[in-house]
């Protein structure tokens, strides 16, 4: 018989393990719940919410094909021992997962307890899982982007009884509703493809020019990166409707901007694919003597949105409420954590990826690390929070209805943060930190060592697109 393991690809369609697992009929399906995975590396409770939805959709349909989710509590190593004892000489199915440590250690554990013959794992995404060429690395993408889609997977025969916890129990043991995440995005297939034809339809105008904007990315973007992250609809099919309306769609010039994002999706998971280590250190190894020492209470200020800052700490708030804000707006929070406050990423990190719905690994710690100067073969950006107040809520309204606290401050004492005993102070001086952060990243970047070590980082990681080193945007 075939078993299917669940782990962040919740959908019914385009699911290469439920599509191949279902084949011969006689199949079961596993939702693996791990208490422990869900406390790792920027894991969440409004992440699980998400998850949560899925699988409710993804019950629902499996119940139209005679399956059902069955719920294994505990981690992948322990599901391992327990298949060998309930299931023997089953052939298991699971999409490969670019995760964090605790993930790929217990992966590990867990097909080491199986011949290689006993389980199938396919891809997932457009990444080279065995014979990785950066070289290549495109063409094998548009490849694996073009392959015609997995249709619904077969009916099951399996009516074997398990001692595993059934859908609706767990989601009640769970008591997750209970928590407040209303404003979280919600998960599933039917929510995925409703946003991607709003998105395609009307939502993309303009799309390339608002996406800088809070405000107006939140409709203008395609907001379907957390069910990109668990795979409540496949990057495949996302590309595919893409180029079927990209010759007569009146928006073509905002339509590429968010294929080229599909692209960079996949660039950025491969790097922790391939370098799993940058979990935790820097992708140029140098960087790691930058950020020695962290301020606990400057962290905790900065991720409370405290700063002292208005428009910035209306981003972190608008993030903490709606698990979700625009690339520019994480870019400048994480920028004025690693250069204005100079805190190791490695300490920010997680605390940020906690409050996205959408926290995906490879991008996110390959984003983290571009934001903070530290992977050599980006030139360091440091975003002024006073610029990006300015030129992205000039009216001060958008900061104004998220801080109601300044509603009758004026817009310039908003936008230079010269609120006095209105609001917190300052944690810092923008100015003068971000001088001493843009000097000592230089020094370190003229060094030779540094370019030499730096040419190694890019000829692993570096796109091939731009040909110009030093000057590549991923
Ligand atoms: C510090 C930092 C952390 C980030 N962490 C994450 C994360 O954990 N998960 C995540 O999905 N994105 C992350 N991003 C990238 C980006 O901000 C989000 O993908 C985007 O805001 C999601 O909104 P959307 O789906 O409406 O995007 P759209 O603009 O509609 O883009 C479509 C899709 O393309 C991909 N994408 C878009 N921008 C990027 C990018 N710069 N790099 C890689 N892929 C991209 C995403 O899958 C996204 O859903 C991070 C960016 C920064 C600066």
């Amino acid at each position: 018989m075939d078993v299917i393991v669940l782990q962040r690809d919740l959908r019914l369609l385009d699911n290469p393990a439920l599509f191949y697992g279902s084949k011969k009929g006689n199949y079961c399906v596993i939702y693996v719940y791990d208490k422990n995975y869900w406390q790792s590396y920027g894991r969440s409770p409004r992440q699980l919410k998400f998850a949560v939805d899925c699988l409710k959709e993804l019950e629902q349909n499996l119940k139209k094909l005679n399956s059902k989710i069955l719920i294994f509590e505990g981690s992948f190593e322990e599901l391992s021992l327990f298949l060998n004892k309930e299931l023997p000489c089953s052939k298991i199915h699971l999409n490969h997962c670019t995760d964090n440590l605790y993930h790929r250690r217990d992966l590990k554990k867990f097909l080491s307890n199986f011949k290689g013959d006993e389980v199938d794992i396919y891809d997932n995404f457009g990444l080279q899982l065995h014979k990785f060429n950066r070289d290549n690395w495109s063409r094998d993408w548009n490849l694996i982007m073009s392959r015609p889609l997995l249709s619904s997977p077969c009916n099951s025969t399996f009516d074997k009884k398990l001692p595993l916890l059934n859908f609706e129990d767990f989601e009640q043991s769970l008591n997750i509703n209970a928590l407040n995440l209303s404003r979280i995005q919600k998960g599933g297939e039917k929510l995925a493809s409703e946003l991607l034809g709003s998105f395609f339809e009307y939502r993309v105008d303009g799309y390339s020019k608002k996406m800088s904007c809070p405000r107006e990315a939140e409709i203008a973007c395609s907001r379907l990166s957390p069910h990109i992250a668990f795979g409540s609809i496949s990057i495949r099919k996302i590309y595919q409707e893409l180029n079927n309306i990209l010759s007569f769609s009146p928006f073509k010039k905002d339509l590429y901007s968010f294929k080229k994002r599909l692209h960079w999706h996949c660039h950025f998971v491969q790097k922790l694919e391939t370098e799993p280590e940058l979990e935790f250190r820097s992708m140029h190894p140098f960087c790691d003597e930058l950020r020695t020492e962290e301020n606990s209470e400057l962290i905790e200020k900065w991720i409370k949105g405290q700063t002292g800052f208005p428009f910035l700490d209306a981003c972190i708030s608008y993030l903490n409420s709606n698990g979700w804000i625009n690339f520019r707006m994480r870019a400048m929070i994480m920028s004025f954590a690693s250069y204005n406050l100079w805190q190791p990423w490695q300490k920010t990190s997680p605390l940020l990826a906690e409050l996205f719905t959408d926290f995906e690994p490879g991008i996110h710690i390959s984003q983290v690390q571009m934001q903070s100067g530290v992977t050599g073969i980006n030139l360091p950006r440091i975003y002024s929070v006073f610029k990006q107040s300015l030129d992205q809520d000039p009216t001060a309204e958008w900061t104004k209805k998220i801080i109601p606290e300044l509603k009758n401050v004026g817009t310039d004492l908003i936008h230079n943060a010269e609120l006095k005993d209105l609001y917190f102070d300052q944690i810092i001086d923008p100015k003068l930190s971000a001088k001493k952060a843009r000097d000592t990243i230089w020094a370190m970047r003229k060094n030779n060592d540094f370019k030499k070590v730096a040419r190694e980082v890019y000829l692993k990681h570096g796109s091939r697109k731009k040909q110009q080193f030093n000057r590549t945007s991923s």
